[in-house]
């Protein structure tokens, strides 16, 4: 019999340089096998270390006894009938599952991913708020979203994901860690190189996180769901600003601003009757006047299930956005989203859970009470 494998292998896919020249040189290794081991896993995209050919046989098999290399078990994949978007669903060794889209749009190939399965928030309009937490990612399994997706773009079209928005499922702020550190190994040259300028956080407002990643330097991209103008309307659609208030988020992101000298977008989504009012247009004009930034308006994607929230007609989207664009310096955008045909559009990101792992072969009585 072989002895079992220790209980929580090292992911080698979650490694920082730094943390894996620490390891090799702890086996015996010289150090720039670490750069080997990040081209394989990052760059080529190989999961099993026997394949890493230029290691030698005896450090390959002292890698494997301490560590693997994970990688996540894609379930399905989706087109939209226009190919401007794909949506994925991978499955985590616990069994949960989580979404990702990748976009086609112009020139650029962006991967939208997740970093939670689930989210904690509660935002009344979201699909995924509505599957409540389930599980933080981890490094390895949000960057494997983008290797994945990479390696789809590129057998089938020959392309490069050009761009990367943390915008699927989660708050990634709520995720820091393991979201930071996968960003800092998308931009490895060993990898997909993907960073800085080209990768969006958004972020429901987590305050405390904002400040954060404000000090690092990793040149970031920010995104502030902002989507109401009055905190009394915030409060309801989004219950986190009941502890960070829209004064605070605005005030953090100027902070963004002074510090890392790059523009934050504010987003928000247009809820027919909700706030798509022409005071709410001014008054969003009003409150960003004093921060650096782009504005990004968001037509509603309406859920599959039935909820109050609905798209405004196209009449009153061009109404706000006039209103929204003559009482502002600020650049406007209107975002119409890819994916929608495919239930893969920015908040329609929503996975039914199968909680439970397989049956085992022998049930165990269920416990008494
Ligand atoms: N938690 C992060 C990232 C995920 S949501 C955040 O809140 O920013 C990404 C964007 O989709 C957010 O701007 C959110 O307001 C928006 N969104 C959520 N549900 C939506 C929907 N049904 N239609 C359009 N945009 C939606």
């Amino acid at each position: 019999m072989t002895p079992s494998p220790p209980a929580e292998p090292l992911d080698l896919k979650s490694l920082l340089p730094d943390e894996l020249r620490a390891l090799v040189s702890r086996l015996g290794q010289d150090e720039y096998r670490a750069g080997q081991i990040l081209s394989w896993i990052h760059g080529k995209g190989v999961e099993d270390i026997d394949q890493m050919s230029n290691l030698s046989r005896a450090f390959r098999e002292q890698l494997k006894e301490v560590a693997g290399v994970s990688r996540l078990r894609e379930v399905e994949r989706q087109g939209s009938p226009g190919g401007q978007a794909i949506k994925f669903l991978f499955e985590l060794p616990t069994l949960e599952r989580v979404e990702s889209v990748l976009i086609i749009d112009g020139k650029r190939r962006t991967a939208c991913l997740s970093s939670q399965v689930g989210c904690a928030l509660d935002c009344k309009f979201c699909a995924t708020g509505r599957m409540g937490f389930l599980r933080n990612l981890s490094a390895a399994q949000i960057i494997d979203q983008l290797l994945q997706l990479s390696r789809v773009l590129l057998a089938e079209r020959g392309e490069r994901v050009t761009n990367v928005v943390m915008m699927g499922m989660g708050e990634p702020l709520h995720n820091y860690e393991e979201v930071v550190r996968a960003l800092r190994l998308m931009r490895l040259e060993h990898g997909p190189a993907i960073g800085g300028r080209k990768v969006t956080v958004s972020t429901a407002g987590h305050v405390p996180g904002i400040q954060r990643l404000a000090r690092e330097e990793l040149n970031l991209g920010l995104a502030i769901s902002l989507n109401a103008t009055t905190d009394e309307l915030r409060d309801q659609l989004m219950p986190i600003n009941r502890k960070y208030q829209i004064a605070e988020l605005l005030e953090a992101a100027a902070e963004y601003f002074e510090l890392r000298g790059r523009r934050v977008t504010f987003e928000y989504v247009l809820l027919a009757g909700v706030n798509d009012h022409d005071e709410d247009a001014l008054r969003l004009a009003d409150l960003t006047r004093a921060v650096p930034c782009k504005l990004n308006l968001i037509p509603y994607n309406e859920l599959a299930e039935d909820t109050p929230f609905r798209r405004p007609p196209a009449e009153r989207v061009a109404r706000f956005r006039e209103l929204l664009e003559t009482h502002t310096p600020m650049a406007v955008t209107l975002r119409e989203s890819r994916g929608r045909d495919i239930d893969a559009a920015c908040g329609q990101l929503y996975q039914a859970q199968e909680r439970q792992p397989r049956p085992a072969r022998t049930a165990l009585p269920a416990p008494a009470g």
